[in-house]
């Protein structure tokens, strides 16, 4: 049994994700103790627990420990099985994250499989489903599976209510270089809102045009979407080259000036542009499972985060894999499975 302290390294729920897939993949049991330790409320909470869940779900596997509050989760894993699933994460949990737990097993199963995800699809501190679409699943791709994901509806923190659909066609995970972005194609923002008064999207909009100024003006846009999927705001700005695309996100809350949000979504990707790297900080930590799991390969990425090191020494854990983090004279850091 595999003992993982919860509290070292980045310390949050990526940890408990990870585990779940790589134990479902490598057939390993875990434990993990003092689970976020590091979050003001420590504990699994209502959305990691559906994300075990539909670990559990898709392998038959049985857990000890999986409540809401929880500092302490056993996982003995089944054998992830093809199929059709649908999960819903109560709240507006993320289902970009439940995606991320159970993608992985299924990519290596024996045959297709159809997921039907309900929860947040904008959620802050998790991929939004722009994000998992264009600029993560693109890369799963490129190593051999076949995964295509659709969203029917947004969901934005508090209310949900979101829904996803994704198509998964298994294969092996074969090892691929990513460390040349391409050819830039171009480059866009938008601001997707409802249930609140436009001058929000346009004032982050405007904000982010001041800060993006080589950005055309067309460039730049609001989408109104029907009022039930709201209240919500999300500014995504979009970098698109031959082989990669960054979305950087601004996500609406209340307190934080519309403003503020554009400025720093702004400031993150002119950083992104301004240097060579392959894969942004979010990109980077997500790629870390599919290229361990592939058994080589390397990509590019800006400083390394803690996530991206967790991600790495949790990968070890399982796998015996190792991956080298080695800094590049551009500043660069080249992420590369041996
Ligand atoms: P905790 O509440 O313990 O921090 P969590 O389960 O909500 O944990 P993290 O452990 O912080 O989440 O993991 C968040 C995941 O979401 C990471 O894989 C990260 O790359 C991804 N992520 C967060 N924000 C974004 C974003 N704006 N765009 C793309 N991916 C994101």
């Amino acid at each position: 049994m595999i003992i993982i302290d919860g509290s070292e390294g980045e310390g949050g729920g990526q940890m408990v994700r990870n585990s779940c897939a790589l134990s479902l993949v490598t057939g390993q049991p875990f434990r993990i103790t003092n689970i976020r330790a590091k979050r003001s409320k420590p504990g699994l909470m209502r959305q990691h627990v559906t994300a075990v869940e539909a670990a559990a779900a898709i392998s038959g596997s049985e857990c000890s420990g999986l409540t809401v509050g929880s500092p302490d989760l056993t996982f003995h894993p089944g054998k992830a099985l093809a199929g059709e699933y649908h999960f819903s994460v109560g709240t507006a949990g993320s289902t970009g994250l439940v995606l991320q737990t159970v993608l992985m097993p299924l990519l290596l199963a024996a045959g297709p499989s159809r997921l039907v995800l309900e929860g947040g699809t904008h959620n802050m501190l998790a991929p939004p489903f722009d994000f998992i679409e264009r600029c993560f699943l693109p890369i799963i791709n490129r190593m051999g599976p076949r995964v295509s994901a659709r969203m029917a509806r947004h969901g934005f923190y508090p209310r949900g209510g979101g829904r996803i659909e994704v198509e998964i066609e298994p294969a092996q995970l074969t090892p691929i270089t990513c460390s040349e972005r391409g050819t830039f194609e171009g480059a866009s923002a938008l601001a997707a809102y409802c249930g609140l008064p436009s001058e929000i999207p346009m004032r982050m909009l405007e904000r982010a045009r001041k800060d993006l100024p080589d950005w055309i003006e067309d460039s730049f846009a609001a989408r109104k979407l029907p009022e039930d999927q709201g209240p919500g705001v999300i500014l995504m700005l979009e970098a698109r080259y031959g082989n990669v695309t960054e979305i950087v996100s601004g996500f609406g809350q209340l307190g934080v000036p519309a403003e503020r949000l554009g400025k720093t979504a702004a400031a993150r990707m002119r950083g992104y542009l301004e240097c060579q790297a392959f894969a942004g900080p979010y990109l980077a930590d997500q790629l870390i499972l599919p290229f361990v799991l592939a058994g080589g390969g390397s990509f590019t990425t800006v400083k390394p985060s803690q996530h991206l090191r967790t991600a790495v020494d949790i990968a070890k854990r399982f796998t015996g894999k190792s991956v080298k983090l080695i800094q590049q004279i551009d500043g660069g850091h080249l992420v590369s499975v041996t």
